[in-house]
């Protein structure tokens, strides 16, 4: 679908509701708690919060990189919280979440490019929340095995990185990724006992199905366990522009074709996010 017509149907949300929702809203607010979940209002908020599910981004909220989809801010970072670790931890258990996934912006002027702080991160998570299941949505840590071995020390239940979007398109989208390398991160973690690995694409940003394809059969060859597809929507003018709304059969499409080429769990469907039930990919 064109994306001149406006947002179709499928995109439009319901605002969240739920007593479980209503509860850790209120918690939130009074601790002033950050999440990605509100920080980007994110449309799933209703259900991953009612099933005790939310995400958690360290290393602060400016980035060095500029991803043309991405609505995060770029520049010189803050420096960084060493006692961050410790309020991740503690927000966890006042929210009292069971599955918890925790991301970064990228630290590229960081000699451990952040990888410290992640692993410390989990370790406080683990110490303060023994209950607490993780996925850590983690940077490329431009492939160097040294940073990628902390998180993998750490062992949590997944481990993900995403690919965002198809080789050709890859420059335009990240511009300081580079796909090869974000496949090659994944392929060594699996291939150095993660647990489980996966990864997420957004759609509508001028992929053809058989780019999309080759990603995920790209991924498949790196054991990739979980994929996540979803519909790219644009944070503001500035940002690169929805080339097209994919429609649902579209996304279910992937979705059967995806489960036939042996991932176990894929999530496809316009709203879908990289954290979208998530605590189902520990299994
Ligand atoms: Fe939060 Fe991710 Fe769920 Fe959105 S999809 S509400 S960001 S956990
Ligand atoms: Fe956004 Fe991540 Fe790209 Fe930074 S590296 S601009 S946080 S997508």
């Amino acid at each position: 679908v064109p994306p001149k017509k406006g947002k179709p149907k499928w995109l439009r949300v319901k605002l969240p509701t739920g007593k479980k929702y209503t509860q850790l809203r209120g918690l939130v607010d009074k601790y002033d708690l950050h999440t990605i979940c509100t920080s980007g209002s994110c449309p799933n908020m209703g259900e991953c919060w009612g099933e005790g599910t939310a995400t958690f981004m360290i290393l602060g909220n400016i980035c060095t990189r500029s991803c043309g989809f991405c609505g995060v801010k770029t520049g010189r970072p803050e420096s960084v919280d060493w006692a961050e670790p410790e309020k991740v931890a503690r927000s966890i258990k006042i929210m009292g979440i069971k599955h918890a996934v925790i991301t970064s912006v990228d630290r590229d002027d960081l000699k451990d490019m952040g990888s410290i702080i992640w692993a410390e991160t989990v370790k406080a998570i683990r110490r303060m929340n023994p209950d607490t299941t993780l996925e850590t949505l983690i940077p490329d840590f431009q492939g160097v095995e040294t940073h990628l071995d902390r998180i993998l020390a750490v062992a949590p239940e997944v481990i993900s990185h995403n690919m965002e979007t198809v080789r050709r398109l890859t420059r335009e989208v990240r511009i300081q990724a580079k796909y090869d390398r974000s496949l090659g991160v994944l392929d060594y973690l699996k291939k150095n006992g993660a647990h489980r690995t996966k990864s997420g694409i957004m759609l509508g940003l001028g992929e053809r199905e058989e780019e999309v394809i080759e990603t995920l059969e790209d991924l498949r060859r790196a054991n990739v366990d979980v994929v996540t597809i979803g519909q790219y929507l644009q944070p503001s003018k500035k940002h690169l522009p929805v080339k097209e709304f994919i429609l649902p059969e579209q996304f279910e499409k992937y979705e059967k074709l995806g489960l036939e080429m042996g991932f176990r769990h894929v999530e496809s469907g316009a709203l879908v996010r990289s954290s979208y039930k998530a605590h189902k990919h520990i299994d």
